[in-house]
């Protein structure tokens, strides 16, 4: 169309440079084994870490409020968009997150994009680490607070960077509470012990922990025995929950204000009631089924256990994602296409979404698949491993 050549441009460009992303189609449920652009393969990829998508009792909770509320809502929350089966979601996860209060919002990006800048303006700091998500960087742009930005899970920075700014009004430390690229879990304890020696506010974002760390899946504060001591605690719905959205659990006082300066909460219509039951359901199920997070963490030690022993370099990892780092871009891409093609799902992760020289294929099991999958999966990363040179061949005993 004429006066949109430009985007066709941009395109092209992205393509030159080997960075552009194409979407990936499914033809069916999010599953561990299922249709891939036309192909069966073990999806490796997926944050579906306890296998909710597909939860025969969240299925039910969803159908049932679909035929009781119908399928939206109509409104945003602050006018006529908040509906009893909201105010019953955010009663539960404040009892489970043993916080005084919840709020949701659409999405977790919603949550730290919304979130941040009412909790920092200007006179205040703002002080995240390197390897925060994309949300927290733009949810932290914002803001007119000033930035300081530390190298990853490093405590002296962080100590330094509270001492530099004791003059500041209020001081927000932000971290993800398990690192999304690399699967290493936040140094928590210290982090709250300097922010409590320098008089701030802890953020942690639990994307990835919600449901898979501390008890029940109540997340990364509880992991660490921080209960009460972390003043912000965000997390998804989108990932082992299995549906859709974020919600902050902390005080009654900052929900209070959320609602009237959360701008993402107050301008876009609130989840339908469908997606708000099965939120509710999934508590009950991390609640009644504690088996599906020992599954998780059992297929996660079998599998990170033997992906190592074959020699590939799967960096800090502690946690259900796996990183296998390959290098460089291409290399990443290249062993991405590879699984693929050995029925293994798992896309190539590259510049500058991670260090150019650490492009990799970021992996994460499930409680959902079986021993047989894992198996299959296995196998597959060795013979891409050996194509590739990035791991010896298998000598035969
Ligand atoms: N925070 C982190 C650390 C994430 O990994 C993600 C998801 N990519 C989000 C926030 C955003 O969550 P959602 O998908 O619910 O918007």
């Amino acid at each position: 169309m004429r006066n949109m050549e430009w985007a066709d441009d941009e395109v092209r460009e992205l393509k030159a440079s080997g960075t552009f992303v194409e979407l990936n189609v499914l033809a069916g449920p999010q599953k561990p084994r299922e249709i891939v652009n036309g192909r069966e393969v073990i999806n490796l990829c997926s944050n579906n870490y306890l296998g909710l998508t597909t939860h025969p009792r969240m299925r039910e909770a969803a159908l049932a409020a679909l035929n009781e509320f119908g399928v939206g809502t109509g409104s945003v929350r602050a006018i006529s968009g908040t509906m009893t089966l909201h105010v019953q979601l955010e009663d539960r996860l404040a009892r489970f997150k043993h916080t005084e209060a919840s709020l949701v919002f659409q999405s977790g990006f919603a949550c730290n994009s919304g979130i941040i800048p009412v909790l920092a303006a200007e006179g205040d700091v703002i002080i995240t680490d390197q390897l925060n998500h994309a949300s927290i960087i733009d949810g932290i742009r914002l803001t007119k607070a000033d930035r300081k930005i530390f190298p990853h899970a490093d405590m002296d920075a962080l100590e330094e960077a509270l001492r530099a700014s004791q003059g500041a009004r209020r001081r927000l430390v932000v971290t993800d509470g398990v690192f999304s690229m690399d699967g290493d879990i936040a140094k928590l304890p210290e982090i709250v012990g300097l922010a409590e020696k320098y008089g701030a506010m802890v953020y942690v974002d639990d994307a990835h922990s919600s449901g898979v760390l501390g008890a029940n899946g109540r997340g990364s504060v509880n992991h660490f025995g921080l209960d009460g001591r972390v003043q912000v605690q965000v997390g998804t719905l989108s990932k082992a929950i299995g549906v859709l959205g974020g919600y902050v659990a902390s005080t009654q006082g900052l929900r209070d204000l959320l609602i009237n300066r959360g701008r993402p909460f107050i301008f876009s219509t609130s989840h339908p009631p469908a997606v708000t039951a099965a939120c509710i359901a999934a508590i009950d199920v991390l609640e009644s089924e504690p088996e599906l997070i020992e599954k998780l963490w059992d297929n996660t030690k079998y599998f990170k256990t033997r992906i190592r022993d074959m020699g590939f370099d799967t960096g800090a990892s502690e946690t259900p994602i796996t990183p296998v780092i390959a290098g460089e871009s291409h290399k990443a891409m290249e062993l991405s296409r590879i699984l693929f093609r050995e029925g293994v799902f798992a896309p190539g992760i590259v510049f500058p979404t991670v260090a150019a020289d650490k492009a990799r294929v970021r992996t994460i099991v499930t409680a959902a698949h079986s021993k047989q999958d894992l198996d299959e999966a296995l196998a597959a990363f060795q013979k891409a491993g050996e194509e590739l040179g990035l791991i010896g061949a298998r000598v035969p005993v």
